[in-house]
């Protein structure tokens, strides 16, 4: 039997006071991977995963998966990188859809990432400019749209979803057993549909464009059943809401 947990790290929205930001970290067969990757991502492991048997941290992430490139799921890569870079001595391994992450180096990593100058009074102009690249970091493989992909122990389908910015909503296999994730969405009967067939839905929830509670209370109840949510407002709680918020470092057994 396959053994395929999900802790969320991060439950909260991009203003949330209560919360971290939506992350999860996904494990099977002894690979960990990292589902989106807010800042301050090392605070956040260490206070996330400090109830489970063994705390993990960045150097322990065999895979990171972006959704999408806005800041509360992103913003924390530049920190995860250098830390890889210059503690770790390793690079990243990085995994998404290119229609949802072809940006992040030229249009938010460069900008902190890309040139380092370094003081030098021997140096012509007083200073030492070193470039590096993405590659210099990352090594990355694209998540296909059409066709599942198989990464590690996990197989990982993708969807466009009804967002700002391109955005994947994910269905990821281990073995027989799937886990549903809608990322950022308005609501999206076509996405429901699509995540039905996993043992286990997280969906997000929150106002503005983006999916409302009374939307997903009004689902099947056998889809309402496997729903946990994931990126919803500081003034929701649990004692007053019929479908399952998700705890920041509650592991789940899929
Ligand atoms: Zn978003």
């Amino acid at each position: 039997m396959s053994r395929f947990s999900v802790v969320p790290l991060g439950v909260g929205d991009a203003f949330s006071t209560r919360y971290y930001s939506s992350c999860l970290l996904l494990e099977a067969k002894g690979t960990k991977m990292l589902i989106d990757c807010p800042h301050p991502i090392r605070k956040i492991f260490k206070e996330s995963t400090a109830s489970l048997e063994e705390p993990v941290d960045v150097g322990d992430i065999d895979t990171v998966l972006l959704t999408h490139l806005h800041a509360d799921h992103c913003s924390g890569v530049e920190g995860f990188a250098f830390f890889s870079f210059f503690v770790l001595k390793k690079k990243v391994h990085l995994v998404g859809a290119p229609v949802a992450v072809q940006d992040l180096w030229n249009k938010h990593l460069a900008a902190g990432m890309e040139n380092v100058r370094i003081i030098d009074k021997e140096a012509k102009e007083g200073v030492v400019v070193t470039q590096r690249s993405f590659d210099d970091f990352f090594d990355f493989d694209p998540l296909s749209m059409t066709e599942p992909t198989k990464v590690g122990p996990f197989t990982i389908a993708c969807r466009e979803t009804i967002h700002h910015i391109p955005t994947t909503a994910l269905k990821i296999w281990v073995d027989d057993k799937c886990l549903g994730y809608s990322a950022d969405t308005a609501f999206d009967p076509g996405l429901i549909e699509w995540l039905e067939e996993a043992d286990m839905i997280i969906h997000e929830t929150n106002l503005g464009t983006h999916t409302p509670y009374e939307e997903l209370m009004s689902l099947p109840e056998h889809i309402k059943e496997k729903m946990h949510l994931i990126h919803y407002p500081d003034f929701f709680e649990q004692e007053e809401r019929e479908l399952r918020l998700l705890v920041e470092g509650e592991k789940i057994v899929i």
